[in-house]
């Protein structure tokens, strides 16, 4: 491309290099953009064949940019969270960006969590949750958008609490926001030509304005990456292996002390003392525990890593980071939680370590179940 060209969707400034980036355009859809004079770039391509967004990477000065605006918009703001990856879909500092605006809060991928679980108390759980971050949110809704569950009542939550104003989507990445806002399209529109794309004032970000009934839009931004995702530490295949794709089925140990338990290579669980014994394990149901004495553990790691206890493979395994330690005794009930990966439910006065791949943040919190 000699001369610098633009997508007449996005207005992004069209490029061939970097498929992450705005304004991407393989070669041979830019030349077939020219002779027919509808230059797209892919992504708002395939939002008008397909209605499908993609997502792309942003800075961060961008983010702050984007959520600056966010607070000073009179809208009500949709934040979308993975219920499976509580912690670590929270978006830093939220509840200050918003300002006065009011936060509906959908906790998506509802249908990973166990059937038996009474949807009414974990709306109260994820209240409380989302307390403990400052975030008041006006309401909660449990969403699944791969298995279109409760999409409706959602958009009738919108409707509610957004009285004639425009509403902003806001998620950090891999929560199902793009599967979700792709739902509400289908759901709304189903018509290429009434999405619109645009940009956020001074920013490189765009975003996309489904349209509402009353002149207003609901409007998508892009992910926010959140860099301790576990996410960002596994190849995309390793991912897959451990992000569960089907209801989760809880697996229940009865641990003695110094007793440790290994989540593939990705993680390790130590059960120190105290508590009642038992605890319960909610991983993808592929994902293969192996059980072994604390005191041996490290040995066991080193030796058998990327082998007997995988994934990673054995190759990922050069790249993958070390497992770093962090202890806790629990007050209560309570989910000691590899953010992204799962978590294991243990008894009051249980004295445990979880280990995950440096970068990855491990926690304990109020039980979910
Ligand atoms: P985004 O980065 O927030 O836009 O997330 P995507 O829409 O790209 O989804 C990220 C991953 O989560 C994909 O593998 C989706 O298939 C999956 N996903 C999205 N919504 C759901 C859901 O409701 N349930 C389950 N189990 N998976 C979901």
């Amino acid at each position: 491309v000699d001369e610098d060209l633009f997508c007449i969707g996005c207005g992004s400034k069209i490029q061939s290099e970097n498929v992450d980036e705005l304004g991407y355009t393989p070669k041979s859809a830019v030349k077939k953009g020219l002779e027919t004079n509808e230059l797209y770039c892919q992504r708002c391509f395939r939002l008008r064949h397909y209605n499908e967004i993609a997502d792309v990477k942003l800075t961060d000065d961008d983010f702050l940019k984007l959520l600056n605006q966010i607070g000073s918009a009179d809208a009500l703001i949709v934040n979308v969270i993975d219920i499976f990856d509580f912690n670590g879909s929270l978006i830093p500092g939220l509840h200050r960006f918003v300002g006065d605006n009011p936060v509906l809060m959908v906790g998506n991928k509802a249908d990973l969590l166990p059937k038996s679980l009474r949807r009414s108390k974990l709306k109260d759980w994820m209240r409380q949750q989302a307390n403990l971050q400052g975030l008041r949110p006006i309401d909660v809704a449990l969403t699944s958008a791969t298995k279109n569950f409760a999409i409706d009542e959602l958009l009738e939550l919108i409707e509610k609490y957004r009285e004639g104003r425009d509403v902003y989507v806001v998620g950090v990445t891999n929560v199902g926001k793009s599967t979700l806002i792709n739902q509400i399209i289908k759901q709304r529109t189903g018509v290429q030509d009434l999405i619109t794309t645009s940009r956020f004032p001074g920013t490189t970000l765009d975003k996309i304005e489904i349209p509402l009934d009353d002149d207003r839009a609901l409007i998508d931004t892009p992910g926010i990456i959140h860099q301790d995702q576990m996410a960002h530490y596994l190849s995309g295949k390793a991912l897959r292996l451990v992000s569960p794709q089907k209801e989760i089925k809880q697996r229940v140990y009865q641990l003695n002390d110094n007793q440790t338990l290994f989540f593939g290579a990705v993680a390790r669980f130590d059960y120190i003392s105290g508590g009642t014994p038992g605890v319960v394990v909610y991983l993808d149901n592929d994902l293969m525990i192996h059980r072994t004495k604390t005191e041996s553990a490290s040995e066991f790691y080193e030796k058998h890593a990327g082998g007997l206890l995988n994934p990673p493979t054995d190759d990922e395994m050069v790249d993958f980071p070390e497992l770093v330690r962090f202890e806790f005794k629990a007050t209560q009930k309570s989910d000691l939680v590899f953010a992204g990966l799962g978590w294991v439910t243990i008894n009051e006065g249980a004295k445990v370590a979880g280990w995950a791949p440096k970068g990855v943040s491990v926690l304990l919190r109020k039980a979910m179940i």
